[in-house]
């Protein structure tokens, strides 16, 4: 017998093919990274269906158009590969996000991430426009027991050195520029901000933001939480998502100096479209039984279907631009979108605010009001003149106002819709026994 000579195996880093499914969750599988280098990123993998139908709990909806029949595959899109290694990981965090499509590769029914790029494809398609986006994540750290600091207090910031500076680094490394680390409201709540960029890439840097924040906090054996709630009574963690519109060449397509709020005509009908379906899009933005608990009234997060300019408490905010030393507000102005949170899919998220902006853009709806004031102070006809109609506050009432928005529905294929809403329902009977700070508690365990 020949003598076998072993050296400690070093470990071999992994490649890991991602998915963000419907109940918002990353799921995927690791490939050794030798592997899918040589392979120059031509690596699939399987997947399954019924994964689709898998719920916050982890428990796959019964019933399901699936069932344990089917096959996928994973396709990694290598241009949405984002590498880092956080200086405490054994090994480098590697991420490929990837399209689900059938075995002969054409795109699978349910794959968000190509429901958005059909939704971007025919936004520019029909608008000549490319549509431009970031999301601004807030997340909260817990169990690091800091002593107690200030609502965007420097102290905030410091006691929590170097995590900042790490997820920074980490993140830049990854290739996603970081605009801001900010120290927010809410105890031991930060937030990070990105420079726009093109819609699929928004969608995915949301998703590795997430991810590398949640490792890093791990290391330190912190959870960073961007559940929508940490505690009833606790300040959420919103997903506000700003957009833009760019021409064909190059201009900023969304802006117009005499426009009412300086929206182009462009963005007006686009802003009218998703405030006419923006109950429905809660069942699919802000989806889950603790999301409600944030859209509530005076809570800056978003309550009605209410344009507003400046005012953190309308569900689509007409940002400021800023005018000193001669910068030009055309290049500036957006849109955003805060009704969504982490318990969604960016790439649905992205998808459907599109396609309720399409919808109103291909109807040439006039630009909505302007409100601004408090819209509980007003009586209940005067907040029907204004078009403010209260969003749903629960998942089963977001998923009536789905099930009664046929337009909505249109935009997905009926196995997709089936699949979707049969999953929500299954995660409301599992969230049943749950209620207040428990449940809260369960959902920041898992996103
Ligand atoms: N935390 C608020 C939310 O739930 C947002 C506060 C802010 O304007 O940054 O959306
Ligand atoms: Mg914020």
């Amino acid at each position: 017998m020949s003598k076998v000579e072993l050296k400690p195996a070093v470990a071999e880093p992994l490649v890991n093919l991602v998915v963000v499914d419907y109940a918002g969750i990353a799921r995927g599988r690791g490939v050794p990274r030798r592997a899918f280098d040589e392979s120059h990123g031509n690596k699939t993998c399987g997947w399954v269906p019924a994964n689709m139908s898998l719920t916050t709990f982890d428990i796959i909806a019964d019933p399901n158009p699936w069932g344990s029949r089917g096959d996928l595959r994973l396709v990694p899109d290598n241009r949405a590969r984002y590498a880092c290694w956080p200086s405490q990981a054994a090994t480098p965090l590697d991420i490929v996000m990837c399209d689900i499509t059938e075995l002969d590769g054409t795109p699978w029914v349910c794959c968000p991430r190509n429901f958005l790029k059909s939704a971007l494809a025919d936004f520019k398609a029909e608008t000549g426009c490319d549509f431009i986006a970031t999301f601004e994540q807030e997340f909260k750290v817990l169990g690091a027991e800091w002593e107690a600091a200030s609502s965007f207090g420097l102290s905030a910031l410091r006691r929590a050195d170097p995590f900042g500076s790490e997820v920074v680094a980490a993140l830049e490394q990854a290739g996603i520029p970081i605009e801001m680390f900010v120290a927010e409201y809410g105890r031991d709540q930060f937030e990070l901000t990105t420079p726009p960029s093109e819609g699929v890439a928004a969608a995915d840097r949301a998703v590795v933001i997430r991810e590398v924040v949640r490792e890093i906090a791990r290391h330190k054996g912190w959870r960073a939480s961007f559940v929508p709630k940490a505690e009833v009574a606790g300040v959420g963690n919103g997903v506000h998502v700003h957009f833009s519109f760019v021409g064909p060449k190059g201009e900023p397509a969304a802006y117009d100096a005499n426009g009412l709020g300086r929206m182009s005509a462009l963005a007006a009908s686009f802003a009218a479209g998703v405030l006419r379906h923006l109950p429905a899009l809660i069942a699919l933005t802000a989806a889950s039984p603790v999301s409600g608990l944030r859209l509530k009234p005076h809570n800056w997060s978003s309550s009605y279907t209410w344009l507003g300019e400046k005012d953190r408490e309308a569900t689509l905010r007409i940002c400021p631009t800023v005018t000193m030393g001669g910068k030009d507000p055309a290049k500036q102005y957006n849109l955003e979108f805060r009704a969504a949170d982490a318990t969604a899919s960016p790439h649905l998220v992205l998808g459907v605010l599109i396609r309720a902006g399409l919808e109103g853009i291909r109807a040439r709806l006039p630009a909505p009001p302007i409100f601004s004031g408090d819209p509980d102070a007003l009586a209940p006809s005067e907040r029907e003149n204004a078009g403010l109609r209260r969003l749903p506050d629960t998942l089963e009432g977001a998923l009536e106002c789905l099930a009664a928005d046929h337009v909505v529905r249109s935009w997905f294929a009926a196995e997709a819709l089936e699949t979707y809403t049969g999953m929500k329902r299954m995660e409301l009977k599992l969230a049943e026994g749950l209620s207040g700070d428990a449940l809260c508690q369960r959902y920041a365990g898992v996103y």
